[in-house]
């Protein structure tokens, strides 16, 4: 087992360029190869079990091991393994699929399409966008409004939408014009003496400012997540996207949401637009959609959006957009069973229901010297470390404290992931009170070691 392992982690270092991995330090400290799955655990080659307090990259839903959706991924396999959707080709599971993800949309997002990923949903919203507005004789109207901080994926589009200093950084992006506005995280971003709600009104005052300066005809979109997720797990202030959104109406502004960490339950609501009140134009869908057993990410949106590129279809010949693996009879067949498990199980009741045990003990550790704030909302939840309290001075170097808890986490059995020093959780929707009970034991001791080698300054 051992020499085996071994060897694997030798092949990985002289082959695998990681995702978000030093390459350099990867090549001294080599993976953690995690060999099975079942229920909210892992474990890894030598043997040992973790709780997968991150669901993976904050997908797995149903948990690992689901043998419905490996029966149906198999049948699927037998019986037509892949086909394309492209040419008015099309196929059951694609079809079933698509009337679900309308079914549980909010009402109006009638029409999808399908990616292989989150990062190539948001480039098909740019796409899309674009394509409308020239069919509707706007050329000029191209412009998107994100927010600093948001994770929009990393396909270059993407990647210029999102607004994290590490996905720009020596890869030339942002390739397209995009607009940013302020983090709506009031404990960063909050200015000395203001209250949350003044905060929320100062941010709504700029981003009308910032589309009176651009020019509402220059703008085609303002995108966002409900909770923003991979930036560090910040839920927006109180009013924040009633506000957001009456502004882009005004202004003939289309509202996107990238649901691919809010959607599907784990806020405690179907999608993380209805938690906070506004309703999209479109939305980009994934990760919990599938449960990443596949590949498989959508976009959903309006009429109005679906008539525009319809008439330009049909003015041009074709929408001339779409992936080899658009629609995946697999990954559609999977994930609507998926969807079904999440219903049947009430696993967006479940969330809702464990959503306060959860806040409620991450919140119990607050008093800890290095926790500087604690966040979340249904099953998401993060503890932002600092080297000072009273000031909320940052360590430095920033994510170095970040990765030691990670390694303490681990010696805990604890994977969460850690964003810079912020400390997130994410578990699978199918947790147990006993779950929840245990990963906050974890968590607990992972951060009371952290704090008895670090001392706060
Ligand atoms: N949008 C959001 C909100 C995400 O969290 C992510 C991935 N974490 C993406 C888009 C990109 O998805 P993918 O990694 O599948 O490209």
């Amino acid at each position: 087992m051992t020499t085996l392992s071994n060897s694997l982690a030798q092949a990985d270092i002289a082959h695998n360029l990681h995702p978000y991995t030093d390459a350099r330090a990867f090549e001294q400290n080599g993976p953690l190869i995690i060999e099975r799955g079942k229920g909210i655990h892992v474990w890894d080659s030598t043997g040992k079990q973790y709780i997968e307090g991150l669901s993976g990259l904050w997908s797995v839903a149903v948990g690992f091991g689901e043998d419905r959706l490996v029966k149906v991924a198999a049948e699927q396999m037998a019986k037509l393994p892949y086909y394309h959707v492209f040419s008015s080709k099309s196929h059951e599971p694609g079809i079933r699929l698509s009337e679900k993800l309308v079914e549980m949309a909010p009402e109006g997002l009638n029409h999808v399409f399908y990616t292989n990923s989150g990062s190539e949903a948001n480039d098909t919203v740019v796409k899309m966008v674009w394509y409308m507005n020239n069919a509707l004789g706007r050329p000029q109207k191209k412009k998107f409004l994100a927010r600093n901080k948001a994770y929009h994926g990393v396909t270059m589009v993407a990647a210029s939408l999102t607004g994290l200093p590490g996905n720009h950084r020596d890869f030339d992006v942002p390739l397209i014009p995009v607009v940013r506005l302020t983090c709506p995280h009031f404990y960063r971003f909050g200015q000395e003496g203001e209250t949350e709600a003044q905060f929320c009104a100062r941010l709504l005052k700029e981003l009308e400012d910032t589309i009176a300066s651009e020019g509402a005809d220059t703008i085609a979109a303002l995108i966002g997540e409900p909770l923003m997720g991979a930036g560090g797990v910040l839920p927006p202030p109180e009013g924040y996207w009633e506000g957001v959104e009456k502004i882009c109406r005004a202004n003939d502004i289309l509202l996107v949401s990238d649901e691919v960490i809010n959607g599907f339950g784990r806020l405690g609501t179907p999608f993380g637009c209805q938690k906070y009140g506004f309703t999209p134009d479109i939305m980009s869908v994934s990760k919990q959609m599938s449960s990443s057993y596949m590949p498989i990410a959508a976009v959903l949106f309006s009429d109005p959006v679906f008539n525009a590129i319809a008439d330009n279809s049909h003015k041009i010949g074709t929408f001339g957009h779409g992936y080899t693996a658009s629609s995946h009879p697999v990954a559609t067949a999977v994930a609507l069973e998926n969807l079904k498990i999440i219903e049947e199980r009430d696993l967006m009741g479940n969330a809702r229901r464990l959503a306060p045990r959860l806040q409620d003990g991450m919140r119990r550790f607050a008093d800890n010297p290095l926790v500087g704030e604690v966040r979340g909302t249904g099953l998401i939840a993060a503890v932002e470390l600092v080297a000072d309290k009273a000031t909320k001075a940052m360590f430095d170097p920033v994510g170095k404290v970040g990765a030691r808890a990670s390694v303490i986490g681990h010696e805990e059995g604890l994977i969460f992931r850690a964003i810079g020093d912020t400390l997130a959780l994410c578990p699978p929707l199918i947790c147990t009170e006993a779950d929840i009970d245990e990963i906050l034991v974890r968590m607990g001791r992972t951060l009371d070691r952290l704090a008895a080698e670090i001392k706060p300054a």
